[in-house]
Protein backbone atom coordinates (compact mmCIF):
# COMPACT_ATOMS: atom_id res chain seq x y z
CA UNK A 1 0.00 0.00 0.00
CA UNK A 2 2.85 2.33 1.08
CA UNK A 3 3.27 2.80 -2.79
CA UNK A 4 0.33 3.43 -4.25
CA UNK A 5 -0.47 5.98 -6.12
CA UNK A 6 -2.19 9.34 -4.50
CA UNK A 7 -4.97 9.79 -6.75
CA UNK A 8 -6.18 6.07 -5.62
CA UNK A 9 -5.92 6.96 -1.98
CA UNK A 10 -2.05 6.44 -1.61
CA UNK A 11 0.68 8.88 -0.01
CA UNK A 12 1.58 11.77 -2.07
CA UNK A 13 5.43 12.69 -2.91
CA UNK A 14 5.12 16.14 -2.16
CA UNK A 15 3.02 18.24 -0.15
CA UNK A 16 5.19 21.33 -0.01
CA UNK A 17 3.98 24.48 -0.63
CA UNK A 18 4.99 25.18 -4.28
CA UNK A 19 5.83 29.06 -5.40
CA UNK A 20 2.78 31.26 -6.41
CA UNK A 21 2.82 34.01 -9.34
CA UNK A 22 2.91 36.53 -9.51
CA UNK A 23 5.34 37.61 -7.17
CA UNK A 24 6.00 41.13 -6.35
CA UNK A 25 9.68 42.73 -6.17
CA UNK A 26 11.43 44.97 -3.92
CA UNK A 27 10.35 48.19 -5.81
CA UNK A 28 7.10 47.22 -6.46
CA UNK A 29 4.78 49.10 -3.55
CA UNK A 30 7.29 52.29 -4.04
CA UNK A 31 6.67 52.51 -7.76
CA UNK A 32 2.71 52.27 -7.14
CA UNK A 33 2.50 54.58 -4.63
CA UNK A 34 4.51 56.85 -6.47
CA UNK A 35 1.79 56.82 -9.28
CA UNK A 36 -1.38 56.78 -6.65
CA UNK A 37 0.42 60.10 -5.49
CA UNK A 38 1.53 61.51 -8.65
CA UNK A 39 -2.03 63.13 -10.36
CA UNK A 40 -1.43 61.45 -13.01
CA UNK A 41 -2.70 57.58 -13.33
CA UNK A 42 -2.66 57.08 -17.35
CA UNK A 43 -0.70 58.32 -19.99
CA UNK A 44 -3.70 60.31 -20.94
CA UNK A 45 -3.71 62.10 -17.94
CA UNK A 46 -2.50 65.83 -18.40
CA UNK A 47 1.51 65.84 -17.62
CA UNK A 48 3.15 66.19 -14.42
CA UNK A 49 6.44 67.32 -14.91
CA UNK A 50 8.25 64.11 -15.40
CA UNK A 51 8.76 61.39 -17.41
CA UNK A 52 5.59 58.96 -17.58
CA UNK A 53 6.55 55.12 -15.58
CA UNK A 54 5.04 54.31 -19.44
CA UNK A 55 7.43 55.85 -21.34
CA UNK A 56 10.25 54.86 -18.39
CA UNK A 57 9.12 51.19 -19.31
CA UNK A 58 8.83 51.15 -23.04
CA UNK A 59 12.64 52.59 -22.67
CA UNK A 60 14.07 50.05 -20.36
CA UNK A 61 11.75 47.13 -22.14
CA UNK A 62 13.40 48.13 -25.44
CA UNK A 63 16.56 48.66 -24.03
CA UNK A 64 16.57 45.00 -22.24
CA UNK A 65 15.57 43.51 -25.48
CA UNK A 66 17.98 45.63 -28.10
CA UNK A 67 15.41 46.85 -30.17
CA UNK A 68 14.91 50.90 -31.42
CA UNK A 69 11.24 51.10 -30.71
CA UNK A 70 8.80 49.91 -27.99
CA UNK A 71 5.33 50.63 -27.91
CA UNK A 72 3.05 49.59 -24.29
CA UNK A 73 -0.18 48.31 -24.90
CA UNK A 74 -2.89 46.93 -22.04
CA UNK A 75 -3.02 43.19 -23.22
CA UNK A 76 -0.94 40.80 -25.33
CA UNK A 77 -4.40 40.21 -27.46
CA UNK A 78 -4.08 44.06 -27.99
CA UNK A 79 -0.25 43.83 -29.25
CA UNK A 80 -0.66 41.58 -31.91
CA UNK A 81 -3.74 42.92 -33.78
CA UNK A 82 -1.99 46.30 -33.19
CA UNK A 83 1.43 44.44 -34.57
CA UNK A 84 -0.70 43.01 -37.79
CA UNK A 85 -2.32 46.52 -38.35
CA UNK A 86 0.89 48.10 -37.55
CA UNK A 87 2.39 46.15 -40.54
CA UNK A 88 -1.06 47.22 -42.55
CA UNK A 89 -2.98 44.02 -42.47
CA UNK A 90 -6.31 44.29 -42.72
CA UNK A 91 -9.75 42.75 -43.98
CA UNK A 92 -9.94 39.56 -45.90
CA UNK A 93 -5.61 39.60 -45.45
CA UNK A 94 -4.77 36.10 -44.84
CA UNK A 95 -2.12 35.47 -41.81
CA UNK A 96 -0.79 32.66 -41.21
CA UNK A 97 -0.85 31.49 -37.78
CA UNK A 98 0.62 27.97 -35.71
CA UNK A 99 -2.38 25.45 -35.02
CA UNK A 100 -1.06 25.04 -31.27
CA UNK A 101 -0.99 28.45 -29.43
CA UNK A 102 -3.24 30.47 -26.97
CA UNK A 103 -7.15 31.64 -28.66
CA UNK A 104 -5.32 35.08 -28.84
CA UNK A 105 -2.99 34.46 -31.91
CA UNK A 106 -5.77 33.69 -33.72
CA UNK A 107 -8.56 35.71 -32.66
CA UNK A 108 -6.29 38.70 -33.05
CA UNK A 109 -6.24 37.97 -36.90
CA UNK A 110 -10.35 37.32 -36.42
CA UNK A 111 -10.25 41.08 -34.75
CA UNK A 112 -8.95 43.04 -37.77
CA UNK A 113 -11.48 41.32 -39.97
CA UNK A 114 -8.70 38.63 -41.59
CA UNK A 115 -8.46 35.40 -42.18
CA UNK A 116 -6.25 33.18 -39.57
CA UNK A 117 -4.74 30.65 -41.70
CA UNK A 118 -3.66 27.86 -39.56
CA UNK A 119 -0.83 26.11 -39.63
CA UNK A 120 1.19 22.78 -38.34
CA UNK A 121 4.34 22.93 -35.97
CA UNK A 122 7.35 21.22 -35.79
CA UNK A 123 6.84 17.99 -33.20
CA UNK A 124 10.73 18.37 -31.34
CA UNK A 125 10.16 22.17 -30.74
CA UNK A 126 5.91 22.51 -30.94
CA UNK A 127 6.71 26.01 -32.83
CA UNK A 128 5.39 26.38 -36.44
CA UNK A 129 7.01 24.25 -38.77
CA UNK A 130 8.59 26.63 -41.57
CA UNK A 131 7.75 24.23 -44.45
CA UNK A 132 3.88 24.28 -43.43
CA UNK A 133 4.11 28.06 -43.32
CA UNK A 134 5.70 28.14 -46.69
CA UNK A 135 2.86 25.76 -47.69
CA UNK A 136 0.29 27.70 -46.61
CA UNK A 137 1.07 30.93 -48.32
CA UNK A 138 -1.25 31.82 -51.09
CA UNK A 139 -1.60 35.26 -53.40
CA UNK A 140 -3.95 36.71 -50.21
CA UNK A 141 -1.25 35.56 -47.50
CA UNK A 142 -0.14 39.56 -45.96
CA UNK A 143 1.52 38.33 -43.04
CA UNK A 144 2.85 35.32 -40.95
CA UNK A 145 2.47 35.56 -36.83
CA UNK A 146 4.70 32.60 -35.01
CA UNK A 147 5.07 31.63 -31.71
CA UNK A 148 7.55 31.15 -29.32
CA UNK A 149 6.02 28.50 -27.51
CA UNK A 150 6.66 27.50 -23.61
CA UNK A 151 10.01 27.33 -23.50
CA UNK A 152 11.19 26.69 -27.42
CA UNK A 153 12.26 29.76 -30.00
CA UNK A 154 10.71 28.80 -33.18
CA UNK A 155 13.52 28.46 -36.97
CA UNK A 156 13.51 31.77 -37.04
CA UNK A 157 16.25 31.63 -39.72
CA UNK A 158 14.12 29.72 -41.97
CA UNK A 159 10.77 31.37 -40.90
CA UNK A 160 12.36 34.81 -41.60
CA UNK A 161 13.46 34.00 -44.86
CA UNK A 162 9.98 32.26 -46.16
CA UNK A 163 8.31 35.78 -45.31
CA UNK A 164 11.32 37.52 -47.35
CA UNK A 165 11.02 35.39 -50.49
CA UNK A 166 7.03 36.37 -50.37
CA UNK A 167 7.61 40.05 -49.48
CA UNK A 168 5.47 39.91 -46.44
CA UNK A 169 5.92 40.93 -42.80
CA UNK A 170 6.81 38.27 -39.83
CA UNK A 171 4.90 38.98 -36.82
CA UNK A 172 7.07 37.13 -33.44
CA UNK A 173 4.25 36.82 -30.63
CA UNK A 174 6.58 36.44 -27.88
CA UNK A 175 4.02 35.87 -25.23
CA UNK A 176 5.93 32.96 -23.56
CA UNK A 177 9.54 34.62 -24.18
CA UNK A 178 10.75 37.86 -22.58
CA UNK A 179 14.42 38.16 -23.18
CA UNK A 180 14.63 34.69 -25.17
CA UNK A 181 17.15 34.83 -27.43
CA UNK A 182 18.58 33.16 -30.83
CA UNK A 183 21.78 33.58 -32.42
CA UNK A 184 22.44 36.07 -29.18
CA UNK A 185 19.51 38.35 -29.91
CA UNK A 186 15.90 38.98 -28.47
CA UNK A 187 13.25 37.70 -30.15
CA UNK A 188 10.90 39.62 -30.90
CA UNK A 189 13.64 41.66 -33.11
CA UNK A 190 14.02 39.22 -35.99
CA UNK A 191 10.58 40.03 -37.55
CA UNK A 192 8.90 43.16 -38.53
CA UNK A 193 7.57 43.50 -35.14
CA UNK A 194 7.50 41.90 -31.81
CA UNK A 195 4.38 41.67 -29.73
CA UNK A 196 4.04 40.66 -25.88
CA UNK A 197 1.81 39.96 -23.29
CA UNK A 198 1.98 41.21 -19.34
CA UNK A 199 -0.77 39.22 -18.22
CA UNK A 200 -0.91 37.38 -15.01
CA UNK A 201 0.49 33.83 -16.13
CA UNK A 202 3.70 35.43 -18.30
CA UNK A 203 7.40 35.42 -17.13
CA UNK A 204 7.35 39.66 -16.86
CA UNK A 205 3.68 40.41 -15.75
CA UNK A 206 1.16 43.76 -14.16
CA UNK A 207 -1.32 41.24 -14.02
CA UNK A 208 -2.97 43.03 -17.69
CA UNK A 209 -0.31 44.33 -19.72
CA UNK A 210 1.55 43.95 -23.27
CA UNK A 211 4.21 45.88 -25.65
CA UNK A 212 5.07 45.81 -29.23
CA UNK A 213 9.09 46.06 -30.22
CA UNK A 214 10.03 47.25 -33.85
CA UNK A 215 13.36 48.23 -35.06
CA UNK A 216 10.89 49.85 -38.08
CA UNK A 217 10.36 53.57 -37.34
CA UNK A 218 7.19 53.53 -40.08
CA UNK A 219 5.61 50.47 -37.82
CA UNK A 220 6.26 52.34 -34.25
CA UNK A 221 4.76 54.91 -35.14
CA UNK A 222 1.65 53.22 -36.58
CA UNK A 223 1.01 51.40 -33.40
CA UNK A 224 1.78 54.51 -31.28
CA UNK A 225 -1.69 55.36 -32.91
CA UNK A 226 -3.31 52.32 -33.51
CA UNK A 227 -3.38 51.92 -29.20
CA UNK A 228 -4.07 55.63 -28.55
CA UNK A 229 -7.07 56.38 -30.30
CA UNK A 230 -5.04 57.68 -33.12
CA UNK A 231 -2.90 60.13 -30.93
CA UNK A 232 0.72 60.06 -30.84
CA UNK A 233 3.62 60.85 -27.76
CA UNK A 234 4.81 64.07 -28.08
CA UNK A 235 8.48 64.61 -28.61
CA UNK A 236 8.75 68.11 -27.77
CA UNK A 237 9.07 70.26 -24.82
CA UNK A 238 6.14 69.52 -22.38
CA UNK A 239 4.55 72.29 -19.83
CA UNK A 240 3.11 70.71 -16.40
CA UNK A 241 -0.86 70.09 -17.21
CA UNK A 242 -0.36 69.96 -20.97
CA UNK A 243 -1.19 66.58 -23.18
CA UNK A 244 1.45 64.36 -23.70
CA UNK A 245 -0.18 62.74 -26.74
CA UNK A 246 -1.05 64.58 -29.58
CA UNK A 247 -4.16 64.35 -31.96
CA UNK A 248 -2.53 64.02 -34.94
CA UNK A 249 -5.75 62.01 -36.70
CA UNK A 250 -2.92 60.55 -39.38
CA UNK A 251 -4.00 57.38 -38.39
CA UNK A 252 -7.46 56.10 -36.53
CA UNK A 253 -6.98 53.91 -33.64
CA UNK A 254 -8.37 52.77 -30.13
CA UNK A 255 -7.86 53.15 -26.77
CA UNK A 256 -5.24 49.47 -25.71
CA UNK A 257 -2.59 52.60 -23.29
CA UNK A 258 -1.13 50.65 -20.64
CA UNK A 259 -2.00 52.48 -17.10
CA UNK A 260 0.90 54.25 -15.22
CA UNK A 261 0.01 51.27 -12.36
CA UNK A 262 0.51 48.56 -14.89
CA UNK A 263 4.04 50.39 -16.08
CA UNK A 264 5.27 51.20 -12.87
CA UNK A 265 5.04 47.36 -12.07
CA UNK A 266 6.44 46.46 -15.27
CA UNK A 267 9.33 48.19 -14.36
CA UNK A 268 9.64 46.43 -10.91
CA UNK A 269 9.42 43.22 -12.21
CA UNK A 270 11.85 43.59 -15.05
CA UNK A 271 15.02 43.80 -12.85
CA UNK A 272 13.85 40.29 -11.63
CA UNK A 273 13.21 38.26 -14.65
CA UNK A 274 17.00 37.69 -15.54
CA UNK A 275 17.44 35.85 -12.31
CA UNK A 276 14.20 34.24 -12.40
CA UNK A 277 15.09 33.11 -16.25
CA UNK A 278 18.58 31.26 -14.54
CA UNK A 279 17.25 29.62 -11.91
CA UNK A 280 14.30 28.01 -14.41
CA UNK A 281 17.13 26.95 -16.82
CA UNK A 282 19.01 25.17 -14.65
CA UNK A 283 15.86 23.32 -13.23
CA UNK A 284 14.74 22.62 -16.43
CA UNK A 285 18.02 20.88 -17.61
CA UNK A 286 17.68 18.71 -14.40
CA UNK A 287 14.26 17.53 -15.10
CA UNK A 288 14.97 17.07 -18.81
CA UNK A 289 18.08 14.86 -18.05
CA UNK A 290 16.21 13.09 -14.89
CA UNK A 291 12.68 12.69 -17.28
CA UNK A 292 14.86 11.31 -20.10
CA UNK A 293 15.77 8.12 -18.12
CA UNK A 294 11.99 7.48 -17.58
CA UNK A 295 11.67 7.38 -21.44
CA UNK A 296 9.91 11.15 -21.18
CA UNK A 297 11.14 13.52 -24.14
CA UNK A 298 11.33 17.42 -22.71
CA UNK A 299 10.79 20.14 -25.10
CA UNK A 300 13.55 20.63 -27.39
CA UNK A 301 14.09 24.52 -29.11
CA UNK A 302 15.38 25.12 -32.46
CA UNK A 303 19.48 25.08 -33.40
CA UNK A 304 20.85 28.59 -32.89
CA UNK A 305 18.98 29.64 -29.26
CA UNK A 306 20.93 31.29 -27.19
CA UNK A 307 18.84 32.07 -24.42
CA UNK A 308 15.54 29.57 -23.52
CA UNK A 309 12.90 30.99 -21.67
CA UNK A 310 10.57 28.42 -19.93
CA UNK A 311 6.96 29.86 -19.69
CA UNK A 312 5.45 26.27 -18.99
CA UNK A 313 7.95 23.26 -18.60
CA UNK A 314 7.01 20.74 -21.35
CA UNK A 315 7.91 17.16 -21.72
CA UNK A 316 6.33 14.31 -23.73
CA UNK A 317 5.35 11.15 -22.06
CA UNK A 318 6.79 7.56 -23.28
CA UNK A 319 4.29 6.18 -25.59
CA UNK A 320 3.88 2.72 -23.35
CA UNK A 321 2.14 5.13 -20.96
CA UNK A 322 0.29 6.76 -23.21
CA UNK A 323 -0.95 3.06 -24.33
CA UNK A 324 -2.21 2.57 -21.22
CA UNK A 325 -3.65 5.73 -19.79
CA UNK A 326 -4.57 8.88 -21.63
CA UNK A 327 -2.72 11.94 -20.96
CA UNK A 328 -5.71 13.43 -19.50
CA UNK A 329 -5.47 10.37 -16.69
CA UNK A 330 -1.96 10.67 -16.37
CA UNK A 331 -2.21 14.70 -15.43
CA UNK A 332 -4.43 13.35 -12.81
CA UNK A 333 -2.52 11.21 -11.51
CA UNK A 334 0.75 13.57 -11.15
CA UNK A 335 -1.16 16.45 -9.92
CA UNK A 336 -2.20 14.61 -6.75
CA UNK A 337 1.13 13.40 -6.13
CA UNK A 338 2.91 16.64 -6.78
CA UNK A 339 0.03 19.03 -5.32
CA UNK A 340 0.09 21.52 -8.07
CA UNK A 341 -1.86 21.16 -10.81
CA UNK A 342 -0.26 20.35 -14.48
CA UNK A 343 -1.89 20.71 -17.65
CA UNK A 344 -2.31 19.14 -21.70
CA UNK A 345 -1.07 21.81 -24.34
CA UNK A 346 -3.06 24.51 -25.63
CA UNK A 347 -5.85 22.52 -27.44
CA UNK A 348 -5.06 22.67 -31.20
CA UNK A 349 -7.01 25.52 -32.94
CA UNK A 350 -9.07 23.48 -34.91
CA UNK A 351 -10.67 21.85 -32.24
CA UNK A 352 -11.03 24.56 -29.54
CA UNK A 353 -13.63 25.82 -27.83
CA UNK A 354 -12.37 28.92 -26.98
CA UNK A 355 -11.98 29.63 -31.00
CA UNK A 356 -15.51 29.76 -32.71
CA UNK A 357 -15.74 32.53 -34.93
CA UNK A 358 -19.57 31.58 -35.51
CA UNK A 359 -20.57 32.84 -31.87
CA UNK A 360 -20.04 36.19 -32.54
CA UNK A 361 -22.35 37.85 -35.30
CA UNK A 362 -19.01 40.66 -35.43
CA UNK A 363 -17.81 37.89 -38.02
CA UNK A 364 -20.54 37.46 -40.25
CA UNK A 365 -18.83 39.51 -42.87
CA UNK A 366 -19.80 37.35 -45.58
CA UNK A 367 -21.28 33.93 -45.85
CA UNK A 368 -17.14 33.54 -47.86
CA UNK A 369 -15.74 34.81 -44.79
CA UNK A 370 -17.28 32.57 -42.55
CA UNK A 371 -16.26 29.93 -44.93
CA UNK A 372 -12.49 30.66 -44.70
CA UNK A 373 -12.56 31.49 -40.96
CA UNK A 374 -13.86 27.93 -40.17
CA UNK A 375 -10.92 26.40 -38.32
CA UNK A 376 -12.34 22.72 -38.84
CA UNK A 377 -11.35 23.29 -42.65
CA UNK A 378 -7.58 23.25 -41.25
CA UNK A 379 -5.55 19.96 -40.60
CA UNK A 380 -3.15 19.67 -37.64
CA UNK A 381 -1.81 16.21 -37.03
CA UNK A 382 1.05 16.75 -35.30
CA UNK A 383 -0.71 20.13 -32.90
CA UNK A 384 -3.23 17.35 -32.44
CA UNK A 385 -0.35 14.03 -31.46
CA UNK A 386 1.34 17.03 -28.92
CA UNK A 387 -1.56 17.34 -27.38
CA UNK A 388 -2.33 13.76 -26.72
CA UNK A 389 0.97 13.07 -25.16
CA UNK A 390 2.72 16.49 -23.62
CA UNK A 391 1.91 17.67 -19.95
CA UNK A 392 3.09 20.72 -18.95
CA UNK A 393 3.27 23.04 -15.93
CA UNK A 394 3.61 26.71 -14.98
CA UNK A 395 7.34 28.13 -14.42
CA UNK A 396 6.65 29.09 -11.20
CA UNK A 397 7.26 25.67 -10.46
CA UNK A 398 10.57 25.80 -11.56
CA UNK A 399 11.46 28.30 -9.31
CA UNK A 400 11.27 25.67 -6.06
CA UNK A 401 14.74 24.37 -4.56
CA UNK A 402 16.49 21.50 -6.09
CA UNK A 403 14.92 19.12 -3.76
CA UNK A 404 11.79 20.06 -5.03
CA UNK A 405 12.64 19.36 -8.51
CA UNK A 406 13.64 15.42 -7.54
CA UNK A 407 10.66 15.48 -6.07
CA UNK A 408 9.01 16.36 -9.33
CA UNK A 409 10.98 13.23 -10.74
CA UNK A 410 10.13 10.63 -8.31
CA UNK A 411 6.36 11.50 -8.91
CA UNK A 412 6.33 10.79 -12.47
CA UNK A 413 8.63 7.82 -11.59
CA UNK A 414 6.10 6.49 -9.35
CA UNK A 415 2.92 6.96 -11.79
CA UNK A 416 4.87 5.63 -15.01
CA UNK A 417 5.52 2.61 -12.66
CA UNK A 418 2.40 1.80 -11.47
CA UNK A 419 0.69 2.75 -14.91
CA UNK A 420 -1.18 0.00 -14.62
CA UNK A 421 -3.45 1.02 -11.88
CA UNK A 422 -5.03 3.75 -13.65
CA UNK A 423 -5.17 2.03 -17.41
CA UNK A 424 -8.46 2.57 -19.45
C1 LIG B 1 -1.08 35.14 -23.19
C2 LIG B 1 -0.92 35.00 -24.65
C3 LIG B 1 -1.47 35.91 -25.56
C4 LIG B 1 -2.48 36.96 -25.17
O1 LIG B 1 -2.08 37.86 -24.20
P1 LIG B 1 -3.16 38.60 -23.30
O2 LIG B 1 -2.31 39.59 -22.56
O3 LIG B 1 -3.80 37.60 -22.41
O4 LIG B 1 -4.13 39.27 -24.20
C5 LIG B 1 -1.18 35.78 -26.90
N1 LIG B 1 -0.39 34.78 -27.33
C6 LIG B 1 0.13 33.88 -26.51
C7 LIG B 1 1.01 32.81 -27.07
C8 LIG B 1 -0.13 33.93 -25.14
O5 LIG B 1 0.37 33.01 -24.32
Amino acid sequence: MGNSLAILGGAQVSNRQWPRWPQPGPRALKNLEDVLNSGRWTLSCAYQGRPSYEQRFAAAFAEYCGAEYCVPTSTGSASLAIALEACDVGAFDEVVVPGLSWVASASAVLGINAVPVLVDVDPATYCVDPGAVASAITGRTRAITIVHAYSAVADLAALTAVARQHGIPLIEDCAHAHGATYQGRAVGTFGDAGAFSMQGSKLLTSGEGGAIITNDPEVADRAGHLGSDGRMRSRSQLSVGGMELLETGRIMGSNSCLSEFHAALLLDQLDLVDEMHKRRRESSAYLDQQLAELGCVGQATTEGTTGRTYYRYAVKLPEAALEVASVATIIEALSAELGFRLLETYRPLNDNVLYRPTTRRRFSISPDYLEQVNPQRFDLPVTTSINDSVVTFGHEILLAPPEAMEEIVSAFNKVLSNIGDIAG
